[in-house]
C-alpha cells in the first residue's frame, strides 16, 4: 500500500478508538478516507458482548458520558425518539443510559461519520516504525500509516485463577469475556458456580439465577459498594492528575497511585441492590471461600475450598476480571522489538501532554495511546468513557500541532 493513503489508524474500534476516530473527523484533521479503524469485531462489538455476557442492562456512567463529542448528543437522541424512560435515576449526577439506548445512539452517531467505511476487519499484530511513518501489521496484511493511536483495552488480557489454568481444556470452566461464553447457552438446571466478588460477577451471578437454577457465588471478599469508579476530582483531570505528573513516568509510584485512587471491583449500589434482592429470594447462594482446588470429573468441575468443603458443577465461570493492560499481546510485541520506551511491568511511557509513546532517546513517537494503558497519565478513568474524551483533547491538540508541521513547506 502506498503509505501516503492513510493518515491515521486507529487500532481498536472499541469506545476509545471511535470516540478518537470521530474527534479527528470533527476537528477537521483529516477526511473519512486518509482513516482506518483496525477492529477484529466491528465498532463496538466488544464492548457490546461483554455487557451481554455479565448481563449489564444500565450503564454506570452518565448519560453525557458517550461516543459523541456533543455531550448532550444522547440526551438528544433519547428526547427524539421518545426513550427517555431509558435514561435511569442515578444517586449520584444525572441520569445514566440503559444499554440499549447508549448502543443504538453509538450506532446512530458512527453511520453519521460514515465510520464503517473506514473499518479493516482484523487485528493488528505489531506495529513498526520505518523510516518516518509506521506499519500496521494486521491479520489482513501491512497497513501503512503516518500516525497510529492505540485504543485496544485491556488487549484480551484477563485475570485466571491459578487452579484454572492447568485444567484440561475439556473442562466445563471458562472467563466470563471468552468470546464464546453465553450466558443464554446455559442449561436451564445446570448446576453453575460464579468465581468473583466485584461489579462483573454481582451482575452475572442474578443474570444467570432462573427458575430451577440456583447459582453459587464463590466471592472471597466482602461486597464494596461505590456509585463510581474512582473519586470524582479525578474525573476533571485536574490537580490530582498533575499530582500523579509529578511523579517518574510509567514508575512503580505512578502505577501505585492510580491503583489506590480505583475502587476495584466495587459495584454500585444498583448493581448491588439486584444481587442482594437475589440472595434475598434464594435464587442465588453465596460461598464465602475461596477454590484452591478443581477437577475435570467426565464433563463436570470438582471444586474443593479454603474453607474444606468440596463441590461439583456442571460449569464454572470465572468473572475474575482483567489482567494488567500492559500484556495483551499487541503491547508484549510491539515493546518486545520495538526502540519505544517502557517502564514498571511494561507500561508505556507515555508524554503527559499528548499521550505520545516516548522512544527509548526520549523523543516522541507517531504512536498515541489511549485506554486503560494510559491510565499513569489520565489516572483511574483512563479506561472509561471519560477517559476517551480527555484523550481525544488531547491527541486533537497534538495531531493538530503535528499534522499542521508534517504540511507546512520544509525550508530549504
Ligand atoms: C460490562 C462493562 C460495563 C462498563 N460500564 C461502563 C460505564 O458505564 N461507564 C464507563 O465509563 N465505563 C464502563 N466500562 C468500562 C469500559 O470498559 C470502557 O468504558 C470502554 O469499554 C473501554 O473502551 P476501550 O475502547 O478502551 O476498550 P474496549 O471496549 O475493550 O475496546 C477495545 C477494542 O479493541 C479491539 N482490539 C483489541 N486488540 C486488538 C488488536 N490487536 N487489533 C485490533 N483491535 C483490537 C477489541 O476488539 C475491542 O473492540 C464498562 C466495562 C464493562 C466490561
Amino acid at each position: 500500500m502506498d503509505r501516503d493513503e492513510t493518515t491515521v489508524t486507529v487500532v481498536g474500534g472499541g469506545v476509545h478508538g471511535v470516540h478518537l476516530a470521530i474527534r479527528l473527523l470533527e476537528a477537521e484533521l483529516l477526511e473519512a478516507d486518509r482513516l482506518r479503524i483496525v477492529e477484529p469485531d466491528g465498532l463496538l462489538g466488544g464492548f457490546r458482548r461483554k455487557c451481554a455476557q455479565c448481563g449489564t442492562d444500565e450503564l454506570r456512567s452518565p448519560y453525557v458520558h458517550h461516543v459523541s463529542p456533543d455531550p448532550f448528543s444522547l440526551r438528544n437522541f433519547a428526547r427524539r425518539r421518545g426513550r427517555v424512560d431509558e435514561l435511569v435515576p442515578s444517586d449520584v449526577g444525572s441520569d445514566r443510559p440503559t444499554v440499549s439506548l447508549f448502543f443504538d445512539h453509538a450506532a446512530w452517531v458512527c453511520e453519521r461519520y460514515d465510520l464503517e467505511s473506514t473499518v479493516v476487519r482484523a487485528a493488528a499484530t505489531d506495529i513498526e516504525a520505518v523510516g518516518d511513518h509506521l506499519v500496521v501489521e494486521t491479520t489482513a496484511g501491512p497497513l501503512s500509516t503516518e500516525w497510529c493511536v492505540l485504543a485496544v483495552g485491556h488487549g484480551r488480557s484477563y485475570a485466571v485463577p491459578e487452579w484454572a489454568e492447568t485444567l484440561p481444556p475439556e473442562a466445563p470452566v471458562c472467563h466470563v469475556w471468552d468470546p464464546a461464553f453465553d450466558p443464554d447457552a446455559v442449561g436451564e438446571t445446570e448446576s453453575v458456580g460464579i468465581v468473583g466478588g466485584g461489579i462483573t460477577a454481582a451482575q452475572l451471578a442474578p443474570t444467570l439465577a432462573q427458575p430451577g437454577r440456583e447459582p453459587t457465588m464463590f466471592a472471597r471478599s466482602p461486597f464494596r459498594v461505590e456509585s463510581l469508579e474512582a473519586g470524582t476530582d479525578w474525573m476533571h483531570f485536574g490537580g490530582v492528575v498533575d499530582e500523579l505528573h509529578g511523579l517518574p513516568s510509567a514508575s512503580r509510584e505512578r502505577a501505585r497511585a492510580v491503583v489506590e485512587a480505583r475502587y476495584d471491583g466495587a459495584m454500585p449500589p444498583h448493581v448491588f441492590a439486584r444481587l442482594r434482592r437475589a440472595l434475598e429470594r434464594d435464587r442465588l447462594s453465596l460461598e464465602r471461600t475461596e477454590i484452591e482446588v478443581a477437577t475435570e470429573a467426565g464433563g463436570t468441575v470438582v471444586v474443593t475450598c479454603r474453607d474444606g468443603t468440596a463441590r461439583c458443577l456442571d460449569r464454572l465461570v470465572c468473572a475474575t476480571g482483567f489482567d494488567s493492560p500492559y500484556d495483551g499481546s499487541l503491547l508484549r510485541r510491539i515493546r518486545a522489538e520495538s526502540r519505544l520506551a517502557t517502564g514498571y511491568r511494561g507500561a508505556p511511557v507515555l508524554d503527559d501532554e499528548t499521550l505520545r509513546w516516548r522512544r527509548r532517546d526520549g523523543s516522541p513517537s507517531r504512536l498515541f495511546v489511549t485506554g486503560v494503558a494510559a491510565q499513569q497519565v489520565l489516572g483511574p478513568f483512563a479506561r472509561n468513557v471519560i477517559g476517551a474524551r480527555r484523550a481525544g483533547d488531547l491527541v486533537v491538540a497534538a495531531l493538530g500541532s503535528a499534522l499542521e508541521r508534517d504540511r507546512s513547506p520544509k525550508p530549504r
